[in-house]
């Protein structure tokens, strides 16, 4: 079986590991940081990734670390008036085989690296800086004095926003700053328990800001998230801290029960959203990308990580299929996924773009909208991304064909020093 690499070891990374040895894979995970410890907010889960999760066999520990919310109520920026409520909870499940699951994003983490840890092998401190396809195998060198070789048959850039990976087989291509800054607040259940309802996830919408608090941990803790669009900032980092007080100056005259939220987080994390233009090729020979390093998106959707873990899955079952030509099972992995996400990426900016409507015609015909949503959409304005199934995608998308066997001559890399490698062109759509 192919000997797969994964550069970082974050929600994609640690979910295609789990996939991949599921599968019968040897799987090394090659993780910058230099210890385990995560730090972060809130995380959502919409039932198409926690499906994919389940049959990974991590159903159980899923619904005993994280929440599942009852309903989601999408209220005025002002006022907190009802606009839009789904119902949610227990119901969830028979129609999209899975709940939505909200997590403190460390417990997430911790649950998935807890398992990859059982079936593969993941180094820390071990910063990769170069990718070399030969032809016949692969490798990655790590950054430090040594400048350490590992040998792959594959090597799956997992690593994020920021991606090395990407950027070697890509080229200038950078990240791109949203134009939103969001804040991410933690509260303990004993301060907030008279302000938010249990169960219930809350939106607030309103012009270039929106608010969201949810349960975690099974109910013992409270997210509270601010998005501020044109914020003077544009920092890109999960674990940079400040002061609840310095959101509250965006939001004069919003919902007080929403700026009391707020005031009593224990915790408040600040980071720019940064997307990724989508790419036309994903694949390179025997080098791929997954998750934000292949199409990271805006959160309004509450999707990025959930595309990710679709990725893992995806990823794992071409492979699976086509072990002796990698080059075309990459290619058929890439096929699966291109589309989706980025349609994800469309619809993500477009729910940004909703959200933010100032009051006027439009917030208004938005508004509308919703009051009348639940007709066609009786799970709410994401039901269509929850009905999504990979799995279905896999079966119905076509086999790929066998890939030119003058791949596998075992060309040797010329240059540690970045990617090289055969197919190191691509555009960005
Ligand atoms: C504010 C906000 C809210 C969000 N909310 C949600 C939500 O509710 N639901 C949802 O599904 N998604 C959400 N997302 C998106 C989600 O967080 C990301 O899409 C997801 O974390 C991406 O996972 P990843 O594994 O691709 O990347 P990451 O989690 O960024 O992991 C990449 C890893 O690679 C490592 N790495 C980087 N470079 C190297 C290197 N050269 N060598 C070795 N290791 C390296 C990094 O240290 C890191 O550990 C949100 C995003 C934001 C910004």
């Amino acid at each position: 079986m192919p000997r797969v690499v994964i550069v970082g070891a974050g929600i994609g990374g640690l979910s295609a590991t789990i996939a991949l040895a599921q599968r019968g894979f040897e799987v090394e995970v090659l993780e910058q940081r230099p210890s385990a410890c995560e730090i972060g907010a809130s995380l959502s889960l919409g039932p198409n990734a926690v499906r994919l999760l389940d049959e990974l066999g991590l159903k159980e520990v899923l619904r005993q670390t994280g929440a599942i919310p009852r309903a989601v109520d999408l209220v005025r920026w002002d006022d907190g008036r009802l606009l839009h409520r789904t119902e949610l909870g227990a119901s969830m499940e028979p129609h999209f085989s899975a709940p939505q699951l909200d997590f403190f994003r460390p417990e997430l983490h911790e649950v998935l690296l807890a398992r990859a840890e059982q079936v593969a092998s993941i180094r820390f401190g071990a910063r990769v800086v170069a990718v070399a396809d030969e032809g016949r195998t692969c490798h990655v060198v790590l950054g430090g004095t040594d400048r350490e070789r590992v040998e792959a048959t594959v090597v799956v850039g997992a690593d994020g926003v920021s991606s090395t990976v990407r950027q070697l087989l890509v080229g200038k291509d950078q990240p791109v700053f949203s134009g939103t800054v969001v804040y991410r607040g933690i509260a303990d259940r004993r301060d907030v328990a008279d302000l938010h309802p249990a169960g219930v996830n809350c939106y607030w919408l309103g012009p270039n800001r929106h608010g969201v608090s949810y349960w975690l941990s099974g109910g013992e803790r409270l997210a509270v998230t601010c998005a501020v669009r044109d914020a003077a900032w544009s920092q890109e980092s999960w674990t940079l801290q400040t002061a609840p007080t310095e959101v509250l100056g965006y939001l004069e005259g919003w919902h007080e029960p929403f700026l009391e939220r707020i005031r009593r987080c224990t915790l408040m994390l600040r980071s720019a959203v940064y997307v990724r233009q989508p790419l036309a090729q994903w694949s390179f020979g025997r080098v791929t990308l997954l998750g934000d390093a292949a199409h990271a998106m805006q959160p309004f959707e509450a999707q990025g990580a959930a595309q990710a873990v679709e990725d893992a899955y995806a990823l794992a079952a071409c492979l699976a299929e086509g072990p002796d030509d990698v080059r075309a099972a990459l290619q058929r992995y890439a096929a699966v996924r291109i589309e989706r996400t980025r349609e994800l990426q469309d619809s993500s900016r477009a729910a940004a773009e909703a959200f933010y409507l100032p009051d006027g015609e439009e917030q208004r015909r938005r508004d509308a909208e919703y009051a009348v949503l639940h007709r066609r959409q009786p799970w709410g304005p994401r039901q269509p991304l929850w009905e999504y199934d990979v799995r279905a995608a896999l079966r119905s998308a076509p086999r790929a064909a066998h890939g030119d066997a003058s791949h596998d001559t075992g060309s040797s890399a010329s240059d540690d020093l970045g990617y090289s490698g055969r197919s190191a062109s691509a555009s960005v759509l």
